[in-house]
């Protein structure tokens, strides 16, 4: 709904909108959608009912604020007329009827009148109406803009059925135009929002000229007068009768003398909350059997949006209904029916127009397809829930489709997508501490490799000299008694220390690896009978490989898994079990040795590659063999993992090793 200027009736503060949905749950014409980071009025659907200001806690929904229009109105030649609301005791509980009209008029008003009196007319013309139409008639007898707006945006075919009655606020501004002239600018001062949308509506003539709610009559007074006090002073004629009680439930009925009857259910009211929604849907469909169903937005105007007394329901009734008793017992009545009967033949009629916002039904298929998208793959997943601020999953999807709603309100779904974006965060969290892991381990191992080529090739020439010498004097001495035995000791000793030199240089790769086409599963089978295997522990091999042949350096390789082997043999026990694995693709030969021994602990995982690191007793091995296969792994642009549990808590404990080897020198080594 707009106002003539063409703004909307109300807006969305974003800054203070926290896209709760309670708004979107609570609009009765699903006027609100999710967009730019805040629960948005499409103009064009709101009805002006006033829930979502009501309802939203933030205070993120802002009325159009008609103040300086009305500021215009005064400063211009013209007389000027205030019509109020009878809903008006509801709000200005402190005042005084008298002293709120003469503050009223000390704004610089000419008149005060009461819309009241326009409520009798209708009343009138409503009891004609049901009179003069036959009984198969059905009327939807209202004076609220946001019912007649609902109706025709989204009952369009329902238009014929609304009773062609003006409001008690046009009533009331004809019979002032009729005294005054067309020149008096009249300004509506009630409880609605809606109102500033109905005073500029097609169907209407221009009998308004500005609507303000109580809320900005309020504010107006205390920007104006502060606390100086203004003379008493009564409205003007024509007074109000019983059209006074209009705005409280029931009102209509009670001024037009009509009952609701709830026998033959024929006439019938609702109010207040969404009942209307449901009400419009039975009358519709012809569920409703009524002939005069009277309908208004809120429970009554006194509920309406534009008041700012948070008092409930009762409390605010009782102030309406005191102020009548008072109002009655005063009452002049021959005046009244004299006035009423000076415009018993004022033309108070008005038409009403179609202008259609329903979402139109689409095809099963495209429905089921944004339910995909919300995650609903079978009806057991539309849970029907309302979180979303739609009844149904169905309605839901259809506001997805006509760009009204998004996928992300359904909080089911999002609840699921949140905890697959926390488990996805979780993963990439835990792969990235492993490659940084796994990066600390190489940059380590590579600074050692540094180290240890360093010495190994300062140490390799001396020791070279020392090897031939020992070997020359051994020759030469070997059938001295005194010194064969210490020169060969010297010679052994000399010969283990070149062993760990070489060893040294496959770690740091400083070795060359002569890379020929070679069968992997010759070079295990080899390394496997290479490796004394006194304990008999079981080792088995499962090739699943066709094409088992790869650029490698065999000698090289065989000792990356004799090492491997004699390791997992050390590691298990007699009725253990080794198996070693060959598989990979056309790019990379994966091959596993899975042993089921005792494990490594979780703190010697990060040094088993490193030179030296031994577990076994001293004299029992260099602690170079996972070194040194470490090394020509890498030297082949290869990797080596390993996996192990050495708690039999977690499980079956054991250790693989996965080397993993370029099938090609093109796949990545030279
Ligand atoms: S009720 Fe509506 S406007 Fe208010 S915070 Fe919630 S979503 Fe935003
Ligand atoms: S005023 Fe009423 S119809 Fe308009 S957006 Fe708010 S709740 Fe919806």
């Amino acid at each position: 709904m707009r106002d003539s200027s063409n703004k909307p009736l109300v807006t969305t503060l974003g800054e203070r909108c926290r896209i709760c949905y309670t708004c979107v749950r609570e609009c009765p014409a699903k006027a609100i959608r999710i967009a730019n980071g805040q629960a948005e009025v499409i103009a064009e659907r709101c009805i002006g009912c006033g829930n979502c200001v009501r309802v939203c806690s933030q205070k993120a929904k802002q009325i159009l604020d008609s103040k300086q229009k009305v500021y215009e109105l005064l400063k211009s030649n013209s007389k000027t007329a205030v019509i109020l609301a009878p809903s008006f005791p509801a709000e200005f509980v402190e005042f005084k009827c008298e002293e709120l009209v003469g503050m009223i008029r000390s704004l610089g008003f000419d008149y005060v009148n009461e819309v009241g009196f326009g409520a009798d007319l209708i009343a009138d013309r409503y009891n004609k109406l049901l009179d003069e139409s036959g009984p198969n008639c059905k009327y939807i007898a209202t004076s609220c803009p946001a019912i007649i707006a609902y109706v025709e945006k989204y009952h369009p075919d329902l238009v014929g059925n609304l009773a062609p009655i003006v409001s008690p606020m046009v009533a009331t501004a004809k019979v002032l135009h009729q005294i005054y002239g067309e020149d008096l600018r009249v300004v509506f001062v009630g409880p609605c929002i809606a109102k500033k949308g109905e005073i500029t509506s097609v169907n209407m003539d221009s009998e308004v000229d500005a609507s303000l709610t109580f809320i900005e009559l309020r504010e107006m007074l205390e920007a104006e007068l502060g606390s100086e006090k203004a003379q008493n002073s009564m409205f003007d004629e024509p007074l109000a009768g019983v059209g006074a009680i209009f705005p409280i439930s029931r009102g209509l009925f009670q001024s037009a003398g009509i009952e609701e009857d709830l026998v033959s259910g024929k006439i019938v009211a609702v109010e207040g909350g969404n009942s209307f929604v449901d009400a419009f849907k039975e009358f519709e469909s012809g569920d409703m059997n009524v002939r005069l169903l009277e309908v208004l937005a809120c429970n009554g105007c006194i509920m309406g949006p534009g008041i700012s007394n948070k008092k409930p329901l009762f409390n605010r009734r009782a102030s309406v209904s005191s102020y009548v008793q008072e109002k009655m017992s005063n009452f002049d009545r021959k005046k009244w029916e004299k006035n009423v009967k000076r415009f018993e033949n004022l033309d108070l009629s008005r038409k009403f127009s179609a202008y259609d916002q329903r979402i139109k039904l689409i095809q099963e298929d495209d429905l089921e397809h944004i339910l995909v998208r919300m995650g609903k793959y079978t009806a057991e997943d539309e849970l029907n829930c309302g979180a979303c601020g739609y009844n149904t999953c169905r309605e839901h999807a259809l506001a997805i489709w006509k760009g009204l709603a998004e996928s992300e309100m359904c909080l089911p779904y999002s609840i699921e997508q949140l905890h697959k974006t926390i488990e996805d965060l979780a993963n990439s969290n835990n792969q990235l501490a492993n490659t940084q892991e796994a990066l600390m381990q190489s940059e380590k191992l590579a600074s050692m490799g540094q180290l240890a080529a360093g010495v190994a090739h300062e140490i390799n020439n001396p020791l070279g000299v020392v090897l031939m010498y020992a070997h020359l004097l051994l020759e030469k001495y070997r059938d001295d008694i005194l010194l064969k035995d210490d020169l060969r000791l010297i010679a052994e000793q000399a010969d283990r220390c070149k062993k760990i030199v070489g060893g040294l240089l496959n770690f740091a790769r400083k070795n060359k690896a002569i890379l020929q086409p070679a069968d992997i599963y010759e070079i295990i089978d080899k390394s496997i009978q290479a490796v004394p295997n006194e304990k008999g522990v079981e080792i088995m091999v499962e090739n699943t490989l066709e094409d088992r042949i790869a650029e490698l350096d065999s000698e090289q390789m065989s000792q990356v898994f004799s090492n491997l082997v004699a390791n997992a043999i050390a590691a298990t026990g007699k009725t253990g079990l080794i198996t070693i694995t060959i598989g990979g693709d056309n790019k990379n030969l994966n091959i596993k040795v899975i042993d089921s021994g005792t494990g490594i602990p979780k703190e010697n995982i990060s040094k088993i590659f490193e030179p030296f690191f031994t577990t076994k007793q001293i004299g029992d091995g260099t602690g170079l063999g996972l070194a040194v296969a470490y090394g020509i792994v890498k030297m082949h642009r290869g990797d080596i993992e390993v996996e192990s549990n050495a708690d039999p808590k977690k499980g079956s404990t054991g250790t693989t090793f996965t080397v993993i080897l370029p099938r090609r020198k093109t796949n990545g080594f030279q």
